[in-house]
C-alpha cells in the first residue's frame, strides 16, 4: 500500500520492463540504470581504465586531462594521470591506490552506469563488499602483462601462508567469488595492458588468459553468455571506445598504432560496446521499501543520508522507520540530483566518494520523469539517492541502517539466527566446524557471528547431501545456522538480495560466501 495507485500507474506506464529483456532506453536521451562495480587486483589498471572511460566519454574533458598529466608528473607518477580521475582523495593519490568506493557516472549510448571503483588490496575487501552489494555488474580488470595476470590470478598457496596485502592467492579469484555470493550476475572481462604484453597485443596472451578466467568464472557459476572478454588498453585507450579508432588508425591519438595491432585479429566489441550489451536490470519498486544506507550526516536539524533503494519507492513526506533502531522519521527530501562528476566547477571530479550521486529513473523510451508531477521528489528501486531527514536524532542513523514504510507488515525482520546456504572458499586453511568464529559481512554492516550449526554439506558432483557433518572444508557447499553477535534487519535472500546475501571472514581472509533462506527467532 505505500504507493498511492496514481504514482504506481504512471510508474507501470513510464518504466521500461526491465524483467523481460525488453531492451528500453535506446533512445539517445533516455537511458537505463546500472550499477557498475569495477574489480580486479591491485595494479590490474581498474583506476585508469575508469578515467580512461570518463574521458572517451566525454566526462572529464581533454584540458583537465592534460592538467592532470602536468600536476602528475610534477610528483613523478605521470602514468597516473587518468587514475585520479578515478582515485578521489590525497591519500589515494599519495598511496597510488583505492581506498574508499569511489563513485561516478558514465554514460554510454543505452546505459546510464553510476561506476563503483572497488578497492584491490585485500586489506580492503570489506570496502569492497559494500560497493559490489550494491552492483547489478561487474567489469572485473585483469593486467595481461607477463608475470602481472600470474600473480592477480595465482593460484598460489594456502591461506596458511599468511594473509593480508602480498600474500600469494590473488585478489581476482576472491573478487569473483565474492561477486558471485553477493548476486552479480555479468560482468565484462578487461584484459587490459594488452600494449605492454610481450609482444603488444598478442592473441595468443588474449587467448590464454581468456579461458584461464573464463573456466574460473564457471566454476563460480557464471555463466558463459553473462561473460564479455574485450582486450583494452585504459593507458593508451586503445578498444575502448570505437568512435577514437579513426584517429588511431591515421596515426593520431594516445593508441600508437594499437588499434592496427589489434585489428588484424580482433573484430569484437570495444569496452563501451560491451557495457551496452549488459542485459538491464529488475527494479523491484512494486516491493515495499529497503533503502540502505551507506552515508550519514547531519545537517542542522536533520540527518542527511545517503543510499541506494534496493526495494519499493519513497518521496518527500513520507513517514519511515529506520530499523535495527525503530525510530521513525520523515523524508525532508529527496535529491536525485547529478553524479559527484557532472558539476560544474572544474574540481567537481575531486570531490569526496560521499559526494551525491543518484541515478535517473529508468523509463521508457521517449519519456521523461519531469513529465510527471508525482514522480518528482521521489525515488525508486535501483537508485542511489540522498535524503535529508527530519523530526530523528541524527545520532541515531549509521551506515547499514534500513529505511522502511512504518506499517509492521511491511518492514523487514531485526534478528540474530538463521539458516543459510553458503560456498566454502576452496582456499581454507582451517575448516569451518560448529562453534567458528567469524565475522559476518552485509552490505555496509559487519557483525562478530558463530556457526552454531552444520545442518548438512555436499561435496562438488556428489548429488547426496551428508547430514550433521563434523568439518566443512575448501569448495563445500553446506547449509548451516549462523547466531549473530547482536540483531540486524535481514531477510530471506530470495525476498532481497542485499539484506539476504553475506560473506564470512576471518583473520581478514574470505571463508565463505552465503544466502538467508530461513530467519529465525
Ligand atoms: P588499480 O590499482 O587497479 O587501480 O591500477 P591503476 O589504474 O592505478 O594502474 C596501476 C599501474 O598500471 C599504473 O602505473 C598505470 O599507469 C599502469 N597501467 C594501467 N593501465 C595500463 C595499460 O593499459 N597499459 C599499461 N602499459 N600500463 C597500464
Amino acid at each position: 500500500p505505500q504507493i498511492p495507485p496514481s504514482i504506481l500507474s504512471a510508474l507501470r506506464s513510464l518504466s521500461v520492463d526491465h524483467g523481460n529483456g525488453n531492451e528500453g532506453g535506446d533512445s539517445d536521451d533516455v537511458r537505463s540504470h546500472l550499477s557498475l562495480v569495477v574489480l580486479g587486483h591491485v595494479d590490474a589498471g581498474k583506476s585508469t581504465l575508469t578515467g580512461r572511460l570518463l574521458l572517451s566519454l566525454n566526462h572529464v574533458t581533454r584540458r583537465q586531462y592534460q592538467k592532470h598529466q602536468k600536476s602528475s608528473a610534477q610528483i613523478g607518477k605521470s602514468s597516473f594521470a587518468l587514475a585520479w580521475f578515478a582515485d578521489e582523495d590525497d591519500t589515494e593519490r599519495e598511496r597510488g591506490v583505492t581506498i574508499d568506493v569511489a563513485t561516478k557516472r558514465v554514460r554510454t549510448r543505452r546505459y546510464d552506469f553510476t561506476v563503483l571503483d572497488a578497492p584491490g588490496h585485500s586489506d580492503f575487501v570489506p570496502n569492497m563488499i559494500s560497493g559490489t552489494a550494491c552492483a547489478d555488474c561487474g567489469l572485473l580488470v585483469v593486467a595481461a602483462t607477463t608475470g602481472e595476470f600470474e600473480a592477480g590470478f595465482a593460484d598460489g598457496g594456502s591461506d596458511a601462508d599468511g594473509g593480508g596485502v602480498g600474500r600469494s592467492y590473488g585478489q581476482t579469484r576472491e573478487h569473483v567469488v565474492l561477486s558471485r555470493g553477493l548476486g552479480v550476475t555479468q560482468f565484462v572481462v578487461a584484459v587490459n595492458k594488452l600494449d605492454a604484453a610481450d609482444p603488444p597485443w598478442c592473441r595468443d596472451r588474449f587467448e590464454y588468459i581468456r579461458a584461464t578466467v573464463l573456466s574460473f568464472l564457471m566454476d563460480s557459476g557464471y555463466r558463459e553468455r553473462n561473460v564479455t572478454f574485450v582486450p583494452v588498453s585504459g593507458l593508451t585507450g586503445v578498444n575502448v571506445n570505437r568512435e577514437e579508432e579513426d584517429g588511431d588508425q591515421r596515426g593520431e591519438g594516445e593508441g600508437g598504432g594499437g588499434w592496427r595491432e589489434l585489428r588484424k585479429w580482433y573484430d569484437g566489441p570495444t569496452l563501451v560496446e560491451a557495457l551496452d550489451s549488459f542485459s538491464p536490470a529488475k527494479r523491484e519498486f512494486e516491493k515495499p521499501l529497503r533503502l540502505i544506507l551507506t552515508d550519514v550526516s547531519a545537517e542542522g536539524k536533520n540527518a542527511s543520508v545517503r543510499g541506494r533503494v534496493e526495494h519499493g519507492f519513497v518521496r518527500t513526506g513520507d513517514t519511515v522507520v529506520v530499523l535495527p533502531v525503530g525510530d521513525e522519521a520523515i523524508v525532508a527530501r529527496v535529491e536525485r540530483g547529478k553524479a559527484a562528476n557532472e558539476g560544474t566547477s572544474p574540481y567537481a571530479f575531486t570531490t569526496p566518494a560521499s559526494a551525491l550521486i543518484a541515478s535517473p529513473l529508468h523509463l521508457a523510451p521517449g519519456r521523461s520523469v519531469d513529465d510527471i508531477p508525482e514522480l518528482q521528489n521521489c525515488a525508486l528501486a535501483g537508485d542511489i539517492v540522498e535524503i535529508e531527514l527530519g523530526a530523528i536524532d541524527p545520532a541515531r542513523l549509521s551506515p547499514g541502517c534500513v529505511l522502511c514504510h512504518t506499517h509492521p507488515s511491511l518492514r523487514p525482520r531485526v534478528r540474530g539466527k538463521f539458516e543459510a546456504r553458503i560456498l566454502v572458499m576452496e582456499r581454507l586453511a582451517v575448516p569451518i566446524i560448529r562453534g567458528s568464529q567469524v565475522l559476518l559481512h552485509m552490505h555496509s554492516i559487519d557483525v562478530p557471528a558463530v556457526v552454531s550449526r552444520l545442518i548438512s554439506t555436499e561435496r562438488r558432483g556428489d548429488a547426496n547431501p551428508r547430514m550433521n557433518p563434523r568439518v566443512l572444508v575448501g569448495g563445500a557447499t553446506a547449509t548451516v545456522e549462523i547466531t549473530l553477535s547482536e540483531k540486524v534487519v535481514i531477510e530471506e535472500s530470495i525476498q532481497c538480495k542485499a539484506l539476504g546475501r553475506f560473506v564470512l571472514r576471518r583473520g581478514g581472509d574470505t571463508i565463505a560466501v552465503g544466502l538467508i533462506d530461513k530467519v529465525l527467532d
